[in-house]
């Protein structure tokens, strides 16, 4: 057969997926379509999650779909992701592969036992590039692969997921704690010496709130993992802030040091405002136009803080609209030949964080605008 006919072919099958037998599958890899899961907003201020599978044939895409959909369901059902789901657009990629489950021809090279564990899941990640194609803003990508083995593995660069496995929702939900919010392991048997994540110590808790240190702001906190936190030791000699936690086990919750870290590693990479209208830096704004500001979105009915001043005091409630959102300009009174700064400021109150400096400085934005006469 030419690589010509063999292109047409698989074209043809790509054509029929759903409805092709599995022995007509191509024999190349292909990326046969992309599809927006979920749009939260503009991609450039969301995280865009992709979704891609490794070893399912054009007759196999319906199981990758379900799982994709499963996998972002599971994720988003866990706090803190289930409140800011709204920060995240998800895509899926369809990659048909030339056989079904991994193996030597799977076009994402994804294996397991990779350093030497045997449920480590690892990914070929310049493949994994190559067929996600170019990110438009933040993006973290997880590969699942078709397989019902136990495994994954998160951490820099993509996270990985055996999609067919019994607690496939349970093991992304603590595989995007490590990639999202650089979080380690709590468990006993993880390695001793790596304490370099927010929510392990070497330090006991008087050690730590002497130094200021990792998750000092929150010892004492009643945690709705149960308990209370503090600084309990592991059998690697390591210190984690709750007895038990997502870190440690699967299905369990995050705990507050690490919904912190989690947040905070959000708000590195957006902004709280979505939009503002007019434009601010598009010039002095005539009075009697109404201001308004578009902040992140959060699921649950909780919502980002929006402050209005002019003239850096309290704006007259008289003039908000849409519910704190806007600012009827008209409203302010302002006499001829009269100008004022009008600034929006919208910030998370959330008290998942306590670390109020990195509130001030990235969980809050603002929008100013010169209105007047001229
Ligand atoms: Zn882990």
């Amino acid at each position: 057969m030419s690589r010509r006919l063999a292109t047409v072919l698989s074209v043809l099958a790509v054509l029929l997926a759903g409805c092709t037998p599995a022995s007509a599958a191509p024999a190349r890899a292909a990326v046969v379509g992309t599809v927006t899961l979920v749009d939260n907003g503009p991609a450039a201020n969301r995280i865009t999650l992709v979704l891609i599978g490794d070893g399912y044939t054009a007759g196999d895409l319906p199981r990758f779909r379900a799982q994709a959909a499963a996998t972002w369901r599971a994720l988003s059902s866990v706090e803190p992701f289930r409140t800011y789901a709204p920060f995240f657009d998800v895509r899926r990629v369809d990659l048909v592969s030339p056989e079904s489950g991994l193996g030597p021809d799977s076009p994402l090279g994804m294996h397991f036992g990779c350093g030497g564990t045997p449920r480590l899941l690892c990914a070929d990640e310049a493949a994994v590039s190559h067929y996600v194609g170019p990110a438009v803003g933040p993006e973290y990508v997880i590969a699942l692969a078709d397989s019902t083995a136990y495994g994954g593995a998160g951490g820099s660069g993509v996270t990985t997921l055996s999609a067919g496995a019994k607690d496939a929702g349970s093991i992304i939900q603590h595989e995007m704690g490590h990639t999202v919010g650089g979080l380690g392991d709590e468990y006993d048997a993880a390695p001793g010496g790596q304490s370099d994540f927010p929510n392990l110590s070497t330090q006991d808790a008087s050690a730590m709130t002497s130094a200021h240190a990792k998750w000092w702001r929150w010892l004492g906190a009643a945690d709705p993992s149960g308990g209370v936190v503090g600084a309990y030791r592991s059998a690697n000699g390591l210190y984690r802030p709750t007895q038990n936690s997502i870190m440690r086990r699967l299905g369990g919750v995050y705990n507050l040091p690490c919904r912190e870290a989690v947040i905070e590693a959000l708000y590195r990479r957006l902004n709280s405002i979505d939009a503002a209208a007019p434009a601010p830096r598009a010039g002095p704004v005539a009075p009697g136009r109404t201001l308004t500001v578009t902040p992140l979105p959060l699921a649950g009915g909780r919502r980002l803080t929006v402050r209005w001043t002019v003239g850096g005091r309290p704006a007259p409630s008289a003039a908000l609209r849409d519910d704190g959102l806007g600012l009827d300009t008209g409203a302010l009174g302002l006499g001829p030949h009269c100008r004022a700064f009008v600034r929006a400021t919208v910030v998370d109150r959330t008290d998942w964080v306590r670390d109020e400096r990195f509130r001030q400085a990235r969980m809050r934005a603002s929008a100013v605008w010169l209105v007047g006469s001229f």
